[in-house]
C-alpha cells in the first residue's frame, strides 16, 4: 500500500478509511450498496484478491473489479481528504467504488461529478449514507440501534479512538483493533439527560466485544467508586471465569467526571447490588466475627441483612465460623 502524504492528525478519518482495501470490501460482502448517482444496486459476491466480484443489475452473475482500483481511490482520499467519483479519476468502475467509499463513516457527497469527502472536524456528528449508518463497525449490526444512536456512535468512536486503528479496552486493558471495540455507554443512553448525552468525553468507554462490553451491558460487572471492577457472584462456567479475570482490575475510563455515570450503572444495572450495600456496622460485625471466629448472625436485625452478609462473606472468600 502506498504511504499517504497526509498524516492521520490532519484529518479525522475513521479507522475504516485506513483499512486494507480487501478488508474494507469483506465487511460489505452481501450488503446492498447504492451507487451515488442513479442509486443502482451493487452487491459484493466475493472478495478474492486481486479482484472483487460485484453483482450489478446488468451482471447478475457478477463482474470482477480489481481491488487495486479501490486502493487507488483510498489513496486519493488519504492524500486529499476527497476524491472525485469519475472514470477519469478512479477508473471505469467508478460507480461501484463510489458506492463502497460512501459506506465510510463521515463521508459526504457534493457536486457533479460527485466529490466524496471524508474527515470533518473531530468529534462532530457526521451525516451518513444509509449504508454507513448500518456499518459503523463490524459487530454493530447485531445491536439493533436506532439511527440517532448510530450517529452518536460515530461521534463517540471519533472521540475515543480518533484515527487510531487499535485501542485499549477500558475494562480488560487489552489492546484490540478498533473494529473489535464498542463505544459503550456507561449510563444507558435512553436514560441520559440531554446534557449527559452531550458529555461525549465521559459518557462512554471503549469495551471489547470479547466479553467486556456484554458483561458490563448486562450488569455482571460494574466499576465501584474507587474505579475498581467488581463482579456479580454466583456465575458459573466461562462467564464466571471471565468475571473472575476482570474482578479487581482498575477501569481505565474511571475519572472524577465519569464517576457519576459509573455510579448510575452500579445502582441500576449491576446485578450484585447487595455487595455494594454492606454498611459500616455490618463490616464491623464481619471483622469482629472473623477475629472471634464466631457467627454473628444473631446480631443481624433482619433477614435481608443476613442474606447480604452471607453473600458478602462468600464474595470476599471469608470464613467466619459455623451457622
Ligand atoms: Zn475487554
Amino acid at each position: 500500500m502506498p504511504e499517504p502524504d497526509r498524516t492521520p492528525d490532519d484529518l479525522a478519518l475513521p479507522a475504516e478509511a485506513w483499512a486494507d482495501a480487501a478488508n474494507l470490501l469483506r465487511r460489505l460482502v452481501g450488503v446492498e450498496l447504492r451507487t451515488i448517482s442513479g442509486g443502482r444496486r451493487n452487491v459484493i459476491l466475493a472478495v478474492s484478491p486481486p479482484t472483487v466480484l460485484v453483482r450489478t443489475e446488468r451482471s447478475p452473475q457478477g463482474q470482477p473489479v480489481p481491488i487495486a482500483d479501490l486502493e487507488h481511490a483510498l489513496h486519493l482520499l488519504w492524500r486529499d481528504g476527497f476524491v472525485t467519483i469519475h472514470p477519469d479519476v478512479v477508473g471505469h468502475r467508478s460507480s461501484f467504488l463510489g458506492a463502497v467509499l460512501r459506506t465510510l463513516p463521515g463521508s459526504t457527497v457534493k457536486g457533479s461529478p460527485p466529490c466524496l469527502e471524508l474527515g470533518a472536524e473531530k468529534g462532530v456528528s457526521h451525516p451518513l449514507s444509509d449504508i454507513g449508518k448500518e456499518l459503523i463497525f463490524d459487530g454493530e449490526l447485531s445491536r439493533g440501534r436506532t439511527v440517532q444512536e448510530r450517529l452518536e456512535q460515530v461521534s463517540l468512536r471519533l472521540i475515543l479512538f480518533g484515527t487510531e486503528d487499535s485501542a485499549t479496552c477500558a475494562l480488560c486493558g487489552e489492546v484490540y483493533p478498533v473494529s473489535f471495540l464498542w463505544a459503550a455507554h456507561i449510563k444507558k443512553r435512553s436514560l441520559c439527560s440531554d446534557s449527559e448525552r452531550r458529555d461525549l468525553a465521559h459518557i462512554a468507554m471503549p469495551a471489547c466485544v470479547f466479553g467486556c462490553d456484554a458483561l458490563f451491558e448486562t450488569g455482571l460487572i460494574t466499576v465501584n467508586d474507587g474505579g475498581i471492577i467488581i463482579g456479580a457472584g454466583g456465575v458459573d462456567g466461562i462467564v464466571g471465569r471471565r468475571i473472575e479475570d476482570l474482578r479487581g482490575r482498575h477501569c481505565l475510563a474511571h475519572s472524577a467526571e465519569s464517576e457519576p455515570y459509573f455510579r448510575w450503572h452500579q445502582i441500576n444495572i449491576f446485578r450484585g447490588q447487595d455487595l455494594l450495600n454492606v454498611n459500616r456496622s455490618t463490616l464491623a460485625l464481619i471483622r469482629f466475627s472473623i477475629r472471634k471466629s464466631v457467627p454473628p448472625y444473631s446480631s443481624l436485625v433482619d433477614s435481608w441483612q443476613l442474606v447480604r452478609f452471607r453473600r458478602y462473606c462468600q464474595w470476599q472468600g471469608l470464613v467466619i465460623g459455623n451457622d
